[in-house]
């Protein structure tokens, strides 16, 4: 689900509030020039677009208003409160809280990365950026018209360039990028998770279980427990393949787009990007390059990501 291409960029819809700034000097500051208001004042009044929700850099939460990531993410929380709800039941049926509660935990923490993937901005450049290393080829955004760090790519549906943009994943309504990726691949992992504890607990409950509970469940739910077996079994192998594929962009250090585009250049022998913008180098990303600086004890732990130096790591300072 990457998105990469040419043509206009789809911004969300925002609901906006119009705020009226008190500017004394606009040079650099990325707002229009006071010329093109006529007005040599010192002080100019700049209309500026702010809103709750949005992927704007005046937004106040990072968050796509794409409708259709909207009801993806909404249908990923149901089904995951579906399968717990079933699991709850069997827990009261037969009696075994233990599980009932481990299950809970399990779908807490994975709803919970959700949120942090959803709500998280990934590393949007924001208009005023420059390069990091004065040697730093310099790429301007044809769309955000902001500076292109050398691993980012400008995406579509968030309206912005995203700092080592694996891709849009429309199931937690965002792009993963430098700043959220860990909690993608603990959203990941905890998914993982829950969908093979559902599907172990089920087989369990169809298999093994004493016959007066057996023939409870079977004759009253039992297409609810296989169609939750068969969701959970396809949400454990999609996790499994994505988890694959995050450890693929770990070790070749290249996101879903890059490997992509390198695959691309390769078919078609090129060596360089259209517009002469050279390949990132393929170098593998440490652990702490995705889980920040904190312990590792933490990196299970939804906590926000802190890098030994961010202007390095996002290639770019203000
Ligand atoms: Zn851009
Ligand atoms: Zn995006």
């Amino acid at each position: 689900m990457a998105s990469e291409s040419e043509s206009e960029s789809l911004l969300p819809k925002l609901s906006t509030t119009p705020k009226v700034l008190k500017v004394t000097n606009t040079e650099g500051s990325g707002l229009p020039s006071l010329s093109k208001y006529g007005n040599n004042n010192k002080f100019v009044e700049a209309v500026e677009q702010t809103s709750f929700f949005g992927t704007s850099e005046n937004s106040m939460i990072w968050c796509n208003l794409d409708s259709c990531g909207l009801f993806m993410s909404f249908t990923v929380w149901c089904i995951l409160l579906y399968c717990n709800g079933v699991i709850l039941f069997n827990s009261f049926v037969s009696d075994e809280w233990l599980h009932g509660a481990l299950h809970s935990f399990v779908v807490a923490m994975t709803l919970v990365a959700h949120m942090k993937v959803m709500f998280t901005n990934p590393g949007a450049v924001p208009k005023g950026a420059k390069a990091y290393s004065p040697s730093t080829h310099s790429v301007i955004c044809g769309r955000c018209k902001s500076f292109r760090p050398p691993r980012a790519h400008h995406c579509t549906i968030c309206g912005r360039c995203i700092v080592r943009m694996d891709h849009h994943c429309a199931w937690v309504n965002n792009c993963i990028g430098a700043k959220n990726q860990k909690h993608f691949i603990l959203f990941l992992i905890y998914l993982h998770l829950a969908s093979l504890y559902t599907l172990v607990l089920i087989i369990q409950r169809l298999y093994f279980c004493p016959v007066a509970t057996c023939k409870f469940v079977r004759e009253m739910f039992w297409n609810v427990l296989w169609s939750t077996a068969a969701v959970s079994f396809f949400a454990a192998l999609f996790t499994f393949f994505m988890l694959l594929n995050q450890v693929q962009a770990i070790v070749s250090g290249l996101g879903a787009v890059d490997r992509q585009m390198q695959h691309e250049d390769l078919k078609n022998e090129k060596q360089q990007a259209a517009g002469g913008k050279p390949r990132p180098q393929a170098q593998p990303l440490r652990l702490r390059d995705i889980f920040g600086t904190g312990s590792i004890l933490l990196w299970g732990c939804h906590t926000t990501v802190v890098f030994e130096d961010e202007s390095k790591e996002l290639g770019y300072t203000i």
